[in-house]
């Protein structure tokens, strides 16, 4: 059994499908007998064409992938087709009887090369295809097999040190699951697990040794654990724990279209977070009242440079569209601390979560922000925008971010672009400082949006990334609840909302406190709304204000824990 994080709730028993990126190694080794070798290429050609056409066609079955992210495939398709790519290859084989692996290597090279060296984005991005395109085809060459996840046909949990953004959009029906070496809550691949709604474990250290293909897994996704290939009793209570969880999700679907209101008539509203597009469909089919939190900094870690206006104006456009006329919360770029880009060197910090990230970083790269706020503002017309800035620690902070985007809204009328005049302004609060001057805040702010995974972490002084002092990471300590609660008072006096995106939204334990500290909007993963909203529905505003004064008063998280539990009864 191995220990990891559960980061997308759910059981699954299944064989393992371990993944392993393979080793495509060309040596230069000269050839003899040149037409044996260009046949040799074609053929690869041909299967390569073969496979990616298959994966496609695989892609479009399942019906998880966009428009969009299907086209990929067709780019592929065009250019291993291209005759140019082709006729280099094959004149280099029979002119210099080099071999055809070393021949694809070094036309791809070039090719890579002179896209990387163009001055445009679109032919920087060609350079990625061609790396994958040529891989393929090196591959097939050397007859080295290269893993397709969309051929998968049995019920499989996928075992893999982590999963890039497109393995995880290749992951068909009959994916159970997937445990992964690398990895937090907040990884890439973990809310990809979350809005794809199938069960994941990362951070699991050692479970790629521990497996092979074939063998059974066990994946509790609800506690964290992996069983390699389990007892006739452990995989009985797994298969109960796995029916109990989908008894209760089932049981959950009825809430879907039902207002999130207490007994006694007070409506709170419950979103969900997103890192793009593709978790849209989970937030509405999970009944979600809105986006509480788009995390853009996904956008730009997928990017191979930064992202452009349009690119991101589309990226923008199409989550508005998507959530057809809901709020959505979208904050501006929090990059930095253990989110890095490949394109773009940090400064060396010695506290990087201390340092020189998310609005800080914005404020003094001001293209940057400002490329962002332009396509925010274009997208607006599309849907309820809300902006938010994150890492607010100072009202200057907060007016400065703000006079940069009324610049840029202004700019854009001027030019005759349209802009909604109903875009909110606001920001997180997940620094002491601006909790415990929120009241000041709400005068320029038009919402909070309280991030307790980074509140908590600087409230106690402890890493959010760090085992050793995991024990400080405590939601329910009072310091902390006074803190929220300084923030929804600060709000609601000067008449403005105060929402929650940090992890703690959605914890059932948390749900009776934050509505009787008065919190309006919660917003967590999709797969968390339906259980808070049966929460919220079962309450009373009055007995969780109760409730919600006496847990502020308390000593110890454990004493706040212990009257919820008693609560909740
Ligand atoms: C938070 O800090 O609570 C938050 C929602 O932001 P992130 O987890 O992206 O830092
Ligand atoms: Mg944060």
């Amino acid at each position: 059994m191995l220990k990891g994080i559960a980061a997308s709730a759910g059981v699954s028993i299944a064989k393992v499908y371990k993944l392993e990126t393979p080793v495509v190694f060309v040596t230069d080794e000269k050839i003899s007998d040149v037409e044996a070798e260009v046949a040799k290429f074609n053929a690869a050609m041909e299967k390569t064409i073969a496979d990616i056409e298959g994966i496609k066609d695989r892609a479009t079955k399942a019906g998880r992938l966009s428009a969009e992210e299907i086209a990929v495939f067709d780019a592929h398709l065009m250019m291993v087709q291209d005759p140019e790519l082709a006729g280099q290859i094959v004149s280099m084989i029979k002119d210099q009887s080099v071999n055809a692996g070393y021949a694809t290597e070094l036309v791809s090279n070039m090719m890579v090369m002179m896209f990387e060296s163009m001055d445009n984005d679109y032919f920087r991005e060609r350079a990625a295809d061609v790396k994958d395109v040529t891989f393929r085809l090196k591959a097939n060459i050397l007859g080295v097999m290269i893993p397709d996840l969309t051929a998968i046909d049995e019920e499989s949990i996928i075992v893999a040190h982590d999963l890039t953004p497109s393995d995880t959009a290749q992951l068909n029906e009959f994916v159970r699951g997937f445990a992964t070496e690398i990895g937090g809550k907040t990884s890439h691949s973990a809310i990809m697990a979350n809005s794809l709604e199938i069960p994941a474990v990362v951070g699991c250290a050692g479970v790629l040794g521990a497996v092979k293909t074939g063998d059974m897994l066990a994946l509790d996704a609800l506690d964290g654990f992996v069983v390699v290939n389990p007892t006739e009793e452990e995989v009985a209570a797994y298969k109960a724990k796995a029916e109990a969880y989908a008894k209760e999700k089932e049981e959950l679907k009825v809430l879907v279209n039902e207002p999130s209101v207490t007994t006694d008539g007070h409506h709170v509203e419950l979103a969900g977070n997103i890192g793009g597009f593709k978790d849209v469909a989970g937030v509405l089919k999970n009944g979600g009242e809105g986006v509480g939190l788009f995390r853009t900094e996904f956008l730009y870690m997928d990017a191979e440079d930064w992202p452009t206006e349009e690119e991101q104006f589309i990226a923008y456009r199409q989550v508005l569209e998507g959530m057809q006329g809901k709020k959505v919360v979208v904050r501006t770029l929090d990059i930095g601390g253990d989110k890095h880009l490949k394109y773009y060197d940090f400064p060396e910090e010695m506290n990087p979560f201390l340092g020189y990230r998310a609005i800080r970083l914005c404020l003094d790269q001001k293209d940057i922000f400002r490329t962002q706020l332009r396509a925010l503002c274009r997208a607006s017309v599309y849907g309820q925008l809300c902006i938010m800035f994150p890492m607010i620690a100072t009202v200057q902070e907060f007016r400065d971010a703000k006079a940069i985007y009324e610049e840029e809204k202004a700019k854009l009328l001027a030019e005759g672009v349209a802009v909604a005049d109903n875009i909110q302004v606001g920001m997180m609060v997940e620094i002491p400082a601006a909790a415990v001057l929120a009241d000041q805040f709400a005068k320029y702010a038009d919402f909070f949006s309280i991030g307790t995974n980074d509140l908590i972490q600087y409230s106690m002084a402890a890493d959010r990334m760090s085992q050793k002092v995991a024990y400080l990471y405590q939601p329910w300590n009072p310091s902390i609840l006074r803190l929220i609660k300084m923030t929804i008072e600060g709000a609601h006096k000067e008449g403005k909302w105060a929402g929650m995106c940090g992890a703690m939204a959605g914890e059932p334990n948390a749900v009776p406190i934050l509505l009787g500290l008065g919190l309006d909007e919660f917003s967590m993963s999709a797969s968390q709304i339906l259980k808070a909203r049966r929460i919220v529905k079962s309450l009373n505003k009055k007995d969780a204000e109760a409730l919600a004064a006496k847990a502020v008063a308390c000593d110890t998280a454990d004493e706040v824990l212990a009257l919820v539990k008693n609560t909740l009864k």
